[in-house]
């Protein structure tokens, strides 16, 4: 099949390039993303595969009809970026990876709770510039602390299970669809006000959708205690910015850490260091001591990107020889 490959970078390209030799698509692979001024270059392309900042509004996908665009291949798992009810009603097909690695995503979000527990990205500038001093750097042990989960699918739950049988912490969750396996495992499901009240730690890891837009809002703060640690390697927009940036002014909370950012469109994935950043509210999250940012790499691991660059194949293999698409996302 012709696939137009957009957003490409380099690790996509090798990931993808090792496993197209078994599935042998013509693949275009554009660095830049997919929006109304890169669409023309889709002539004679039958599929595009698109990640998690290319916004395919229902405009969008009016233009990729006209271009012969018959399928819609995400690399990602989420799938907000797609105007589903716009795919569906052109007849052009949407599929995803909904699972590559949910370790890669578990791994680094403990990652990021340690690395403020126990204050690292300080200790290593500090170090690195010749200062070996301790003062400021005292952390908290992990071990018998609260660790609220909002969503416990596969991401979720191997976070909890990370959480829960290797720190030893009491994990608490909520989710509209509790998994009885993970209750079996000693995690116990709760409200979402009980999970905002009683954690040390919350981390998000359930999907953005209008209900859950801005779930950790100025009401929720006021329930946390005011030293705890918020963790965001969901989508960005399931925490209000402006509002986290006004707790974190109140010490309402103690500290986050986000590999998402409710505004990273326009700003993750590219190379910024020689540029005039025109969005105040990134800068104003760079100047918290207890503010700790990555740009949206949770899932990039080398498992991680075989396995996604495997599913997606798959699913253009599967579209392409008329098979049912498992990891079709409907409207
Ligand atoms: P999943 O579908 O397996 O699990 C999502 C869970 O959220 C489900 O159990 C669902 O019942 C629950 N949920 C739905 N609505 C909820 C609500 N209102 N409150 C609480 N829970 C709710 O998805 P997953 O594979 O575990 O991925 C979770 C999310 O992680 C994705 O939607 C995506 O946004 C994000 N993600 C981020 C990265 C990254 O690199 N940072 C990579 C992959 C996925």
């Amino acid at each position: 099949m012709k696939l137009a490959f957009f957003n490409n970078k380099t690790y996509d390209k090798v990931a993808f390039e090792k496993e197209n030799e078994e599935f042998k698509n013509d693949i275009s692979y554009f660095d830049l993303g997919l929006t109304k001024e890169t669409v023309s270059v889709l002539k004679g392309f039958e599929a595009v595969c698109v990640f998690v900042n290319d916004k395919l509004d229902a405009d969008l996908i009016a233009l990729l009809k006209t271009a012969g665009i018959k399928l819609i291949a995400l690399r990602s798992a989420g799938f907000n970026n797609v105007d589903l009810v716009a795919a569906n009603s052109l007849g052009i097909k949407v599929v995803r990876v909904p699972a590559y690695s949910p370790s890669s995503i578990a791994e680094h979000a403990v990652g990021l709770v340690l690395t403020l527990a126990r204050k690292i990205h300080k200790a290593y500038n500090r170090v690195r510039d010749g200062n070996f001093s301790l003062e400021g750097l005292t952390g908290f042990e992990l071990r018998g602390k609260v660790i609220g989960v909002i969503g416990t699918g596969k991401i979720g739950a191997a976070f909890a299970k990370i959480m829960h049988n290797g720190f030893g912490c009491t994990v608490i969750a909520y989710d509209p669809n509790p998994d009885h396996e993970l209750e079996k495992a000693g995690i116990m499901y709760t409200s979402l006000e009980k999970i905002y009240s009683e954690s040390d730690v919350i981390s998000l890891h359930c999907p953005l959708t209008p209900e859950t837009k801005h779930i950790i809002n100025s009401t929720s703060f006021k329930l946390m205690k005011p030293s705890v640690m918020i963790v965001n390697t969901g989508r960005g927009a399931l925490i209000d910015t402006k509002a986290i940036i006004e707790a974190l002014k109140k010490k309402q909370i103690g500290q986050l850490a986000l590999d998402v950012y409710e505004y990273e469109d326009k700003l993750f994935f590219k190379d910024l260091s020689d540029s005039v950043i025109e969005d105040d509210l990134i800068e104003r999250l760079l100047t918290f001591p207890n503010v700790l940012i990555t740009a949206h790499q949770a899932f990039l691991t080398d498992t991680a990107l075989a396995q996604i660059a495997k599913i997606t194949l798959e699913n253009i293999k599967a579209f392409e020889k008329g098979d049912k698409l498992e990891n079709e996302v409907g409207a």
